[in-house]
């Protein structure tokens, strides 16, 4: 019987997470296992929309997602659970065997990725394109910060306009020259 990966000792009793879509559940921390067969069967009646990272960020913070951080165990076949970040602005993770695609779910999880409209695409999450996006936001949301940081909001402001500006600008070196001789008017 599969047992959940989080409390260990808890049976997952099987229900409904949509209509004709099948999910095992842990009535103790109200997690669920989604197995890949039901998920891809469920799939087939949907039409995926548009991902809203807000709205999914929003849902998470309203129903917090309590996860944990143990190492996780597939209750089907055993292989460790691989925890998978959603999106740069989203901190919980989808965590899933990559040996039978099952994806556990913890509460009120999945209600955050509907919320978003993520819930019938779930399998874009596990790409390399995905994740990669994902790393390269991160990135650059870490140096906005540290720029804004080091230069202040009006000044970030204003060296962005001018950025922007030269990058579109013919002149462009000689503009730069001119910016950074001591005294651009001596010969
Ligand atoms: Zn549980
Ligand atoms: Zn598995």
């Amino acid at each position: 019987m599969a047992k959940c990966p989080v409390c260990k000792n808890v049976v997952l009793k099987l229900s409904n997470l949509e209509d004709s879509l099948p999910v095992r559940q842990c009535r103790s921390c109200g997690g669920y296992w989604l197995r890949a067969n039901d998920y891809a069967r469920w799939l087939k009646s949907q039409t995926p929309g548009s991902f809203e990272e807000e709205k999914t960020k929003e849902a998470s913070t309203r129903f917090p997602v309590a996860e944990s951080n143990q190492t996780a165990i597939c209750p089907d076949c055993g292989h460790f659970l691989r925890k998978y970040k959603i999106s740069a602005k989203v901190d919980f993770h989808l965590d899933r065997c990559n040996n039978c695609n099952g994806v556990w779910l913890d509460k009120n999880e999945w209600e955050a990725l509907k919320a978003g409209d993520l819930h019938d695409e779930i399998n874009q999450i596990f790409t390399a394109p995905w994740q990669q996006n994902i790393q390269n936001k991160t990135i650059t949301s870490k140096l906005d910060a540290m720029y804004l940081q080091r230069f202040g909001e009006s000044d970030y402001q204003k060296i962005k306009e001018i950025r922007a500006w030269l990058q579109g600008n013919p002149n462009r070196n000689y503009l730069m020259a001119f910016l950074l001789d001591k005294d651009p008017f001596s010969t």
